[in-house]
């Protein structure tokens, strides 16, 4: 049963995508904890951030996320689409097979591990 493409099997894909929605949901709820806490409105950014996300959040949601889970949550996001559109496990860069060990520990990676050390050393 070729298919083409792709590292990981339905039955992983479910699993993944089990987890990465529990994730989400979780970085979700962390908000609603947040949210009353966090004044701070950087307009631009956010806005930004939202295009990204393709506006499936507010920018007061996005403003009340540290960082990490910004880029995590939108991280995410694009992970269950590459799920859906049956990309999953490739790399978004050179088209190449992510290695399953990453995938495992960074399941929303976008870039190999190749990839992923080359754009480190560049923004660096
Ligand atoms: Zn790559």
């Amino acid at each position: 049963m070729p298919n083409k493409g792709s590292v990981v099997n339905k039955k992983e894909l479910e699993v993944v995508k089990t987890s990465l929605q529990a994730r989400r949901h979780e970085i979700i709820e962390k908000l609603s904890e947040a949210q009353s806490q966090s004044k701070l409105i950087e307009t631009d950014i956010a806005q930004d951030l939202a295009d990204k996300a393709e506006s499936s959040y507010t920018k007061e949601f996005l403003l009340s996320l540290s960082n990490a889970e910004r880029e995590e949550l939108l991280q995410i996001d694009a992970a269950l689409k590459r799920i859906a559109r049956g990309e999953y496990g490739l790399c978004q860069s050179c088209q190449k097979e992510i290695g399953k060990k990453r995938l495992h520990h960074l399941p929303w990676t976008s870039l190999c591990i190749d990839c992923q050390e080359k754009s480190e050393s560049e923004t660096a």
